[in-house]
């Protein structure tokens, strides 16, 4: 186990490396696919869904449809136009959550600020939600109860796992509060039973709070946000921001020094999300098609 504060600050951080063990998630991914397509003649199949046509979400949907086709994943891709209305957007992942071809759907955020986002959402079928994204699988993380994560949450708590980082009793401080990212990810490490404390725009004197932090999870959008004056020593550093130019939310080079453990960015929590997502899409086929 690593035990956040009793290390001497003497060297830098160990890094944790989330490419190597996002690559050793999806061998084992893949192998599971694998096996699911010898022992019912079905692959996984995962749907995405774009609403417009923003270059970022094409991107990262690209992304993810070539790692579903590298891990055995087939991919189906519902493009619908940005003037797409609500009622329309339902009915597509409606139809997508009845059709027993499909094990998982993903809908690529953002829709566009004229359609109701959640409702969309809560369209998936909770056993496709294979994103983590409806408020079944958001109670499920909140109770501790099993249901599929939201992916980014999910990711970071395999690498703390994979790093043995003892989270009980622990302080863990989440800055942010969105719903993919910091709220989740801090219901997760509450049900590991670290005590969890959320900052956010209205946090008042958040270096401070900073300061307790035995786990720091930097989740804001805002780059070298937390500076490594602020990370307790011994810290274990999560740093899940991915700003323009390659640069998280944590200045890495000053909180190396102060940190135990921390996840570079690029390489660090990035990788994992697709990971996870690719791992869920996996189960969620094996669950549907009987054999789990
Ligand atoms: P978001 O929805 O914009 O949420 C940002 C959060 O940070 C909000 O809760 C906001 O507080 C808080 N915040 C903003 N300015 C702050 C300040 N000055 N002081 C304290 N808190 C502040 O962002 P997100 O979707 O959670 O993403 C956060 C970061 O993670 C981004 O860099 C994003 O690119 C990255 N990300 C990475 C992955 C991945 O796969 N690696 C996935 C998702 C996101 P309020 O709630 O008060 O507004």
């Amino acid at each position: 186990m690593v035990e956040t504060q009793d290390r001497s600050q003497t060297q830098p951080a160990r890094l944790m490396d989330g490419t190597a063990l996002a690559g050793r998630i999806t061998r084992e991914t893949s192998a599971a696919a694998a096996d699911v397509l010898r022992r019912t003649g079905v692959a996984p199949c995962l749907a995405t869904v774009l609403v417009g046509e923003d270059p970022a979400s094409v991107t990262y949907l690209r992304m993810k449809q070539a790692r579903c086709a590298k891990a055995g994943i087939e991919s189906r891709h519902v493009s619908l136009p940005a003037s797409t209305s609500t009622a329309e957007l339902v009915a597509t992942i409606t139809g997508l959550s009845q059709d027993p071809a499909v094990h998982g759907i993903l809908l690529q955020h953002p829709v566009g600020p004229h359609i109701d986002e959640r409702a969309a959402f809560e369209a998936i079928a909770p056993e496709k939600d294979v994103d983590g994204v409806t408020m079944h699988s958001f109670a499920a993380m909140g109770f501790g109860l099993p249901g599929f994560a939201s992916c980014t949450p999910g990711g970071i708590m395999r690498l703390l796992d994979a790093y043995e980082v003892d989270l009980t009793g622990k302080h863990a401080v989440v800055v942010g509060r969105s719903a993919i990212l910091g709220r989740p990810v801090g219901m997760l490490l509450l049900g590991r039973d670290a005590t969890v404390t959320y900052c956010h725009s209205r946090t008042v004197d958040l270096p401070s709070v900073v300061r307790q932090a035995d786990v720091l999870v930097a989740a804001v959008g805002r780059p070298r946000f937390i500076r490594g004056e602020d990370v307790k020593p011994g810290a274990v550093v999560i740093d899940a921001g991915y700003n323009p130019g390659n640069v998280g939310d944590v200045d890495f080079e000053s909180a190396r020094h102060r940190a135990s453990l921390i996840t570079p960015v690029p390489g660090g929590v990035g990788p994992m999300t697709i990971a996870v997502l690719l791992e869920q899409t996996v189960q969620a086929a094996a669950r549907q098609l009987g054999l789990t």
